[in-house]
């Protein structure tokens, strides 16, 4: 049987390609008073509330291959990311705008199954695409999406609010990002790693498909309880960390043995003779919120976080000495032979 050429982007044209996107989106919803079609779009801001905005990329061969991230859930990941930034913040999302550079080669139903995914998640979460910029990469796939939402005046977080002798939180389990892709791509040692399918399965998901903790920081946001300083982990916990302290002048202690650790990379990582610390310090995409609270309302957080169904765990105490970062084993300070640096694009 002779095989059916399948139609690329560049068949399209611009604005084929525009209109095709214009009517997957096609349901207005009442916070756009002018979608996609126009010169810019526009959009109902509440009342007494200040705007936020956060940007993110994903580049082709840097944050993911097309041979292990299916279209679908890179649709959802460019969002889920910026999704957490938002959720860092205490923030509400509304809007959000896209660029696509996209190699002329592209099948039309990738750009087809990306919105899907895009969409999909983008509804769960009520946030709008209404708009964004289309144009040719000579090498590669990127996609870089920003997204508008929205705080009261009064309640959000910022990296800088930590304060001594606040205990330090952090949401879900760490490291299971970081696995999952040397899972996917692994090297000469990971390809003798024993992993169990369903092991492999439920790390992969965790890189490919991340849930950005949005639940969380709304519910958190719409409580009373004082939360000092609020980041997300993409870096790894030991280089986020490092941000908060920088940003509110503070140092931290972290109990090691109370870091969050999965079943799957508890199990990878007792078979193969690896230490679970490394990921959970160093291993990056993890999404999870990493936050302080004073000791008297951990009480009050133990009820909210039941309530929504999201685990938090208590890994250590924000101190007073400015950017001295303490990790401890049975009480005593570890020096980590190789310091965890976790994630930089220009090391
Ligand atoms: P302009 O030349 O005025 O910048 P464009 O021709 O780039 O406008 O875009 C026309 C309309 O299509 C705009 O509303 C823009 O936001 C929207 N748009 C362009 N590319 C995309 C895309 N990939 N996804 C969603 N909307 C898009
Ligand atoms: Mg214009």
């Amino acid at each position: 049987v002779k095989k059916r050429a399948t139609p690329l982007v560049s068949s399209l044209g611009e604005f084929g390609l525009i209109a095709r996107v214009q009517r997957r989106l096609k349901g207005k919803t009442s916070v756009v008073v002018e979608g996609i079609g126009d010169d810019c779009a526009v959009y109902r801001a509440s009342p007494g509330r200040y705007q936020i905005i956060t940007t993110d990329a994903l580049v082709e061969n840097v944050h993911f291959t097309l041979s292990t991230h299916d279209a679908e859930t890179l649709g959802r990941k460019i969002l889920a990311v910026n999704l957490s930034d938002l959720a860092a913040m205490g923030a509400r999302p509304r809007v959000a705008v896209i660029v696509l550079g996209l190699p002329a080669t592209l099948p039309v139903s990738f750009l087809d199954r990306f919105y899907r995914g895009l969409d999909g998640l983008g509804r769960g979460y009520g946030v709008t695409l209404v708009g964004g910029d289309t144009v040719r990469s000579p090498k590669g796939l990127w996609v870089s999406l920003t997204l508008v939402g929205e705080v009261k005046r009064n309640r959000f977080f910022t990296r800088a609010g930590a304060r001594p002798g606040q205990m330090l939180l952090v949401s879900g389990t760490l490291g299971d990002s970081a696995m999952g892709l040397k899972l996917l791509s692994p090297g000469k040692k990971t390809k003798k790693w024993k992993a169990r399918p369903r092991e492999q399965d439920f790390l992969t998901r965790r890189h490919l498909d991340p849930t950005p903790r949005m639940e969380l920081s709304q519910a958190l946001a719409a409580s009373r309880i004082r939360v000092g300083a609020m980041i997300d982990i993409s870096d790894g916990l030991a280089q986020d960390l490092g941000h908060v302290c920088a940003a509110s002048g503070v140092g931290a202690e972290v109990e090691l043995e109370r870091l969050p650790i999965s079943q799957p990379v508890e199990k990878i990582c007792f078979r193969n003779k690896l230490q679970t610390r490394d990921w959970a310090l160093a291993g990056g995409e993890d999404f999870e919120l990493l936050f302080t609270t004073p000791r008297e309302d951990v009480k009050n957080l133990r009820r909210l976080t039941a309530r929504v169904g999201v685990p938090v765990t208590e890994i250590g105490v924000i101190t007073a000495n400015p950017g001295n970062i303490r990790f401890l084993q049975r009480g005593r300070p570890l020096r980590l032979n190789r310091p965890p640096l976790g994630y930089d694009h220009f090391p």
